[in-house]
């Protein structure tokens, strides 16, 4: 046995091909071992039948297949389900299955925790623990298809569960790629949502990628000044760069870029506001989704009244903007945007946590 064994399910398929036969296997039996865990979410080789008893005995001796293994699987009175996922390393992330909306949707985690450090999120507060690797974030999706029946059935896909996908840009995109292969579950680009808090580099690289998701971009405010307080990259990445690299994003035909604008009462919620954000957009294939507060101990924020968020929808409406506002699902069990936060990852326990946010 090898001292490190590769981990197979980490590996897009010509590298699983390479890695197999650079231990003298056959080249084929890549795409037979793909198929079980990206299409059938089945990891463990002893159960791989097309493989004969001696074969996957050999292959177990050479390498691993790791998943994420479920700890807690929590559900909202809205059918909105959290799942906390465990990885190799005992660290832990959440990622959430939302129902009908009007598709079925995977809300994935692309780090555990995260670095941007946004006012208005419990994630923030986390820090970054670490990236996750490709094979982590396509994991998700696996064991989360698989709990919810939906292996053989299209899904949407939003990154928008803990971490800043363009943070962690090389896995994210290769994750992209597992989860596209015909051999594993074929998801296509246009039911995958990349939301980013605008990382100007990484929003380039974005628009070059033969595999390209929806983009949206979180805006939440509309100077720099405002937007700095509350998005702190915003320093280095300020509301013109973002909105350059936005016009000069390749769009397909019929397709928008969605900015994500988080409601907080009296912080960025006036009339003005709402005109400015208009102005801001004018000449960009854009709309806008409004996501009202999640609040969360800790959070220094309200969220507004539902009278606040229809005039500041009115009034981009009013300007010609699609606008939807998004309803917050699963807040009952903490899965809602901006509250998912896990233990473990810094070695204190939700509770320890939560009396640090507090203080
Ligand atoms: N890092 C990515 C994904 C974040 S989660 C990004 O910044 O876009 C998806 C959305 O939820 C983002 O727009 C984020 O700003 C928003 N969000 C974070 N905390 C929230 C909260 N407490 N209430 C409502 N939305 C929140």
């Amino acid at each position: 046995m090898s001292l490190s064994r590769t981990n197979l399910a980490d590996l897009e398929l010509a590298d699983l091909e390479k890695a197999l036969e650079a231990r003298g296997f056959d080249r084929f039996r890549g795409r037979q071992i793909y198929r079980w865990i990206h299409k059938r979410n089945v990891t463990d080789f002893n159960l791989m039948t097309d493989l004969s008893q001696a074969l996957r005995v050999r292959i177990d001796a050479e390498f691993t297949s790791e998943t994420p293994r479920i700890v807690a699987d929590d559900r909202s009175v809205d059918g909105t389900r959290k799942l906390v996922l465990e990885l190799g390393d005992t660290r832990r992330i959440e990622s959430v299955f939302i129902p009908d909306t009007p598709a079925m949707t995977f809300c994935v985690s692309t780090q555990v925790g995260c670095a941007m450090s946004c006012g208005f999120c419990l994630t923030g507060k986390m820090g970054l623990v670490r990236n996750l690797t490709a094979g982590e974030i396509v994991g998700q999706v696996r064991v989360l298809a698989s709990a919810t029946g939906l292996l053989e059935r299209p899904f949407n896909i939003v990154l928008m569960g803990m971490g800043e996908p363009l943070h962690n840009y090389d896995n994210t995109m290769k994750a992209l790629r597992m989860l596209h292969s015909e051999h594993g579950l074929s998801v296509s680009p246009r039911r995958i949502t990349l939301s980013t808090v605008g990382i100007v580099p990484g929003l380039e690289r974005l628009a070059r990628e033969p595999l390209m998701p929806n983009l949206a971009v979180s805006l939440h405010a509309t100077t720099d000044e405002q937007r700095t307080a509350l998005v702190p990259p915003n320093r280095k990445y300020p509301l013109a760069e973002i909105l350059k690299a936005c016009r000069q994003f390749p769009l397909k035909k019929r397709s928008r870029i969605t900015f994500e604008y988080v409601l907080l009462e009296e912080v960025n919620d006036s009339a003005e506001d709402a005109s400015r954000l208009a102005g801001l957009l004018n000449g960009i294939k854009a709309k806008v989704n409004l996501i009202p507060l999640n609040p969360a101990p800790g959070i220094p924020y309200r969220r507004p009244s539902d009278e606040r968020v229809d005039r500041f929808a009115q009034i981009l409406a009013d300007r010609h903007i699609t606008v939807s506002v998004r309803k917050s699902r699963g807040r009952d069990i903490r899965a809602a945007c901006g509250q998912l936060i896990v233990e473990g990852g810094t070695g204190k326990s939700a509770a320890q946590q939560m009396a640090l946010l507090m203080r």
